[in-house]
């Protein structure tokens, strides 16, 4: 059968017939049609040439040749449901532990960063026989029922929604616009007594605690950096309760965050989580999810007699494809690249904050970068209004930037891991220019 190829406005017109709602941001203000990507480069009907600043799908850069030579090898020879031996399978496997301290050794295979961590919370379960999770304010962890409720990030826009009883949300470690900033002599132990608190609250009403879950650095929340030290202490007071710690390395993992292959070692190497829940990145596109645990909650999980099953998890093709992103982060060094182009990226950044009162702060790792406009630097005031606004500017530019956090003035830099210093200084110059304007 022929393909139709639609315009622009035909398409716009049949997605919003047909397809659930989503990319509300770019719907609302003429969405960009896009027809082919390449790198960090995404290319209209027009074949006009987007720098993707956000993709943090598209780690290794999109349609990198390598991996799709290697997803198409592989679909040629076999691909099948997980119920059968393969290579691929195990070799990943190992590849993904031999990233992670020794402790982290089974690999379960999924497909979505929520299905990940919605296993991630069966494990718990299970292995503490304890119900109750603890997540961050601002958090966001997937779709899926189990996961609306520990994501206030979405669960806060459904008006009239409260928390499950077994749901408690401690403070987000955000030393910028949280309850403990920079000038606190100790966020990392303030932040980490009001997650003590919250269990004390909970063990007050007869609950326990089955997990702990964060972002490693909080995305959705606003590119948040939990202050050094602070999961070292949370793991400490959820253990005490006979708890656990999920890391949800969803965005943050996989090279991103420059000095580190995941972002909880930023943390130190004396913290070792005992979940660790990856996905976006993984397959550069092709969706694939993965959770690692230790063997003893492996092992629990088995003597429940719970068989998990998933017929797409660790199939020939996503393993094969796995495997060809983890080459090319090594063969083109982008872990590397993200540490020098992020730093290089970050200091532009600081430069701009020195010119323009709006900036309020900027933060980040790598490449993975957060640019906090304000109306007035002292009282931090939100600029919310302006951040969609420069944003839609740069989309005009022909370049892509997402606005995020709770109040959603934090502009949001996780671009492909090839980004150049040339598309930093673009992306820079050009915020430049539109916060000139805007001021
Ligand atoms: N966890 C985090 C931190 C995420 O950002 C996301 C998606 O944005 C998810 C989990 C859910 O992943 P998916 O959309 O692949 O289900």
């Amino acid at each position: 059968m022929a393909t139709e190829t639609f315009d622009k406005q035909k398409t716009i017109d049949l997605r919003q017939k047909h397809v659930g709602p989503s990319c509300k941001v770019f719907f609302s203000h003429d969405p960009i049609k896009i027809v082919r990507a390449r790198g960090q480069y995404m290319y209209n009907e027009k074949d006009e040439k987007y720098l993707d600043c956000i993709n943090n799908v598209a780690h290794v850069g999109h349609c990198h040749p390598d991996v799709v030579e290697a997803g198409t090898k592989q679909m040629e020879l076999l691909n099948t449901n997980s119920r059968f031996l393969h290579d691929n399978l195990v070799l990943y496997a190992q590849r993904l532990q031999a990233t992670l301290p020794e402790k982290l050794s089974v690999c379960y295979f999924v497909n979505s960063g929520s299905e990940a961590n919605d296993l991630a919370l069966r494990l718990a379960w299970q292995y503490t026989g304890h119900k109750d999770i603890i997540t961050l304010e601002n958090a966001y962890h997937g779709h899926v029922s189990s996961l609306i409720d520990i994501s206030p990030y979405k669960f806060h826009q459904m008006a009239g929604a409260e928390a499950s009883q077994h749901v408690h949300v401690a403070l987000s470690p955000d030393i910028y616009r949280g309850k403990y900033r920079e000038d606190h002599p100790d966020p990392a132990t303030a932040y980490a007594e009001n997650v003590k608190d919250v269990i004390e609250q909970a063990h007050e009403k007869g609950r326990k605690i089955a997990a702990f879950i964060a972002e490693s650095l909080q995305s959705c929340g606003g590119q948040v950096i939990p202050p050094v030290g602070y999961f070292q202490k949370v793991a400490q007071h959820v253990r005490n309760a006979g708890g656990i710690f999920i890391a949800d390395e969803v965005q943050v993992g996989f090279g991103r965050v420059g000095t580190h292959f995941w972002g909880f070692q930023l943390q130190g190497e004396d913290f070792v989580p005992d979940i660790v829940t990856m996905g976006k990145p993984i397959g550069n596109g092709h969706p694939m999810s993965c959770v690692i645990t230790t063997r003893e909650v492996a092992e629990s999980f088995m003597s429940s007699g719970m068989e998990y099953f998933n017929t797409f998890g660790g199939n020939p093709v996503s393993c094969a494809i796995g495997l060809a992103v983890l080459d090319v982060i090594e063969k083109e060094d982008l872990q590397g690249n993200a540490l020098h182009v992020g730093g290089y990226l970050t200091q532009l950044l600081d430069e701009l904050k020195k010119r323009h009162p709006l900036v309020g702060d900027v933060r980040g790792r790598g490449l993975f970068i957060g640019l906090e406009l304000v109306r007035n630097r002292d009282k931090r005031t939100p600029a919310t209004a302006e951040a969609q606004d420069v944003i839609y500017r740069l989309k005009e530019q022909r370049i892509l930037l997402s606005a995020d956090g709770p109040h959603r003035n934090v502009l949001k830099f996780k671009p492909p891991m090839c980004f150049t210093r040339e598309d930093a200084e673009l992306a820079v110059d050009t915020i430049d220019q539109i916060l000139t304007d805007l001021e």
